[in-house]
């Protein structure tokens, strides 16, 4: 097993609803939309560890709390610098081998840091500029962060990265706009971008779900060919476990902002143990029926509830076709039930 690059610990999110006057006046507490309630998780180098879920689960804020565009609410993110980000953090006297994310730092080192994570979306066609050239687009991060000496090198960065991408020959993309691309050459262009810094971890938000399913395929294969050239590591977010079952490593299931369910992506796929997975798994079209995981069929019944209103107890009670009394009263760790595959539901917890 390879090191941790990233140490998630009792990670928190939550968000501040001011409805009434009362409230904005601080006569009345706050009501908290708590988007992700105390996760932990580690990712290892050249690992793609996947955060799957439902939308409103918490997966995408996770994300973005990770590559820092939103700042957490409590825990760590202790995340292991490169060479080249540890000489700048050791020149302002951090020397410990974790640094944590959740905390400030000077600006110098925020930038390195900040250098070493980037982030891939959804939406490539949103996340690129369209009043920019692809050259431009990927010449930018090269300037904000000092590297290249002149246009004629930062240029070699650009070509390099295209062809890492496979947008070759890369002469024939650099003067286009976004528009001028397929929806799969966007997604390449957005990939090149986050390469082009040398990160050594990538949070990969649903990357493929906008695109035709044919280009897909070819998406997720570059990710897996730059993973093993690099050996850059992923936080690979998804709704779609068909996807998560192929390409990742391990995977967190996520309900209403808390892990239900994570281990290697054999033990959760092929046998699911939290209710809420199994009911997941059973959604996942199978073409050949004689594959069909052979699994009672669950009746989950309803929809997530909203993150104002958590249930007490086990979150994923009201729908749970198994749920105790315990579950409406107490919630249930997650807890280790065979080595590697984590649960947390009362039906594998002792009481
Ligand atoms: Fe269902 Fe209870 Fe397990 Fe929650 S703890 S998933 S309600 S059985």
């Amino acid at each position: 097993m390879s090191e941790p690059i990233l140490i998630v610990e009792n990670l928190k999110k939550y968000y501040i609803l001011r409805g009434s006057l009362l409230q904005v006046l601080g006569l009345r507490p706050p009501i908290y939309v708590r988007a992700v309630d105390g996760i932990s998780f580690t990712v290892n180098r050249g690992e793609i560890f996947c955060l799957a879920g439902e939308s409103g689960c918490g997966k995408t804020t996770t994300g973005k709390v990770i590559v820092r565009l939103l700042e957490p609410t409590s825990g760590k993110m202790l995340y292991k610098p490169s060479p080249d980000a540890r000489r700048v953090l050791e020149k302002y006297g951090y020397k410990q081998e974790y640094v944590d994310l959740a905390m400030e730092y000077p600006k110098e080192v925020d930038k390195a840091l900040r250098r070493e994570i980037q982030m891939v979306f959804q939406d490539p066609f949103g996340s690129l500029n369209p009043r920019m050239k692809i050259k431009d687009i990927l010449e930018e991060p090269l300037l904000i962060h000092n590297i290249g000496r002149d246009p004629t090198e930062r240029l070699e960065h650009v070509m390099k990265a295209l062809e890492e991408v496979k947008l070759t020959p890369p002469q024939e993309f650099i003067d286009r706009y976004p528009h001028m691309l397929s929806g799969g050459q966007r997604q390449r262009v957005a990939i090149a971008r986050a390469l082009i810094l040398r990160p050594s971890l990538i949070v990969a938000d649903e990357p493929v779900s906008m695109l035709d399913v044919s280009i897909r395929a070819e998406i997720l294969q570059l990710m897996l060919e730059i993973r093993k050239t690099r050996n850059i590591s992923y936080v690979f977010i998804t709704h779609d476990l068909a996807i998560a079952a192929n390409i990742c490593d391990r995977i967190a299931v996520m309900y209403l902002g808390k892990i239900v369910e994570m281990g290697e992506t054999a033990k959760v796929v092929d046998n699911p143990l939290h209710p809420y997975t199994r009911a997941l798994m059973q959604a996942v079209p199978e073409p050949d029926p004689r594959n069909r995981l052979k699994l009672r069929k669950l009746d989950i019944k309803g929809e997530v509830p909203s993150a104002i209103n958590i249930p007490p107890g086990c979150r994923f009670h009201p729908r749970c076709p198994f749920a105790m009394d315990v579950c409406r009263r107490e919630e249930p760790p997650l807890v280790e039930v065979e080595p590697g595959h984590y649960v947390a539901c009362w039906l594998y917890a002792k009481k």
